[in-house]
């Protein structure tokens, strides 16, 4: 008996999701027993998948032939594992790979999902665990039946504390079928810190009026060392491109700081950004709903406050150097 937690890897080093995945692996392992054995594929190295261990995996099961899997094939990897370890809990992050393959190794194995839990479950019942429902308006609590148990976890729902020791890295060769789709060309974004992953986030709304005002908001976020993003009518409009677009329709992020520039807090824009640990609103209107979710707001215009804000960060960053 194990906890099965799928690992993400891209250029050859774990990503940050991956880490949170096993070190919420880890606390369901203490609540229900055995230990801890996390899959992957590609080329990583040995010494950069052993570093799981320090999150809580005992062991690291990589197939190194298996390189640019498609989600068909990843699902029938973590199976295989599944099959190999025994494993009755299997845990992804809830992340674009997580929410694809999830359900097809749900559907596959007859096993009950929880997807996008934001707590570690309880044996309340069985097996329950919390997630967020209406656009994280309220909590839902899913009990699962099944023998097997299958958990995607809301990214940024826990720190991930390191302190173990390596994990043993083992190879292990599964047929997993032919791709049905390739990657024909990966584009990156370099030097930008990728949104779905950034702890720092400002973004700006239509308050805006237009994107040659943009620049305020790129140096206040090169100060912080944030990643940009935006409302849903700046993307449409090309004002911004269209990966910065956070909200129901867009990507939903849960950084530890989110600062909201002229962007007036529709229900569709919180459904994204609401599990942002602290929210700061600047906007004119005191009366814009962002206030109500916010944690500190400043009622005043974005080109006054912005401004002073970038040169209050570096002014801080100054006599701190
Ligand atoms: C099905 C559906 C899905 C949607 N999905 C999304 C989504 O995923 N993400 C999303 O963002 N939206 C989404 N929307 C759109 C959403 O309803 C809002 O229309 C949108 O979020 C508003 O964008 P905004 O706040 O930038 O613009 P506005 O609503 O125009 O607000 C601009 C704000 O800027 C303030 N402001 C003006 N001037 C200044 C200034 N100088 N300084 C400071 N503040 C100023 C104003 O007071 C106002 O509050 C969706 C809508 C629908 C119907």
């Amino acid at each position: 008996m194990s906890v099965l937690v799928y690992v993400e890897t891209t250029n050859g080093k774990v990503a940050k999701n991956g880490f949170e995945a096993v070190f919420y692996g880890k606390k369901v392992a203490d609540k229900f027993g055995g230990d801890v054995v996390a899959v992957t594929s590609g080329s990583a190295d040995d010494s950069a998948l052993a570093e799981l261990g320090n999150y809580g995996a005992s062991k690291v099961l990589v197939n190194k032939g298996l390189n640019d899997a498609d989600d068909s094939q990843t699902a029938k990897l973590v199976q295989a594992a599944a099959d190999k370890t025994g494993a009755n809990i299997i845990v992804f992050s809830h992340d674009l790979i997580g929410k694809a393959v999830a359900p097809r190794v749900s559907a596959a194995l007859k096993a009950g999902l929880v997807s996008g839990a934001i707590d570690a479950p309880s044996d309340e019942n069985g097996f329950t665990c919390k997630v967020n429902v209406f656009s994280g308006k309220a909590f839902g609590f899913v009990n699962v039946k099944t023998a097997t148990r299958i958990i995607s976890l809301l990214p940024n729902s826990f720190k991930p504390e390191s302190g173990g020791s390596p994990a043993a890295v083992e190879a292990f060769d599964c047929d997993c079928g032919a791709a049905r789709v390739s990657v024909v060309e990966t584009k990156t974004q370099d030097g930008e810190i990728p949104l779905p992953e950034a702890e720092l986030v400002v973004s700006a709304g239509r308050g805006l009026k237009g994107p040659e005002n943009w620049g305020m908001i790129e140096d206040l976020a090169k100060e912080l060392g944030a990643a940009t993003a935006c409302s849903r009518p700046v993307a449409d409009i090309g004002w911004r491109p269209h990966h910065e677009h956070v909200g129901q329709t867009g990507v939903a992020i849960r950084p530890n700081l989110y600062i909201a520039v002229g962007i007036s807090g529709a229900i569709q824009h919180l459904a994204g950004v609401n599990g942002s640990k602290v929210i700061v609103v600047i906007n004119t209107d005191a009366e814009a709903p962002f206030f109500k979710a916010a944690d500190y707001g400043v009622v005043g215009d974005a080109f006054e406050v912005v401004p002073k804000l970038v040169e209050a960060v570096k002014k801080f960053k100054a006599s701190n150097n």
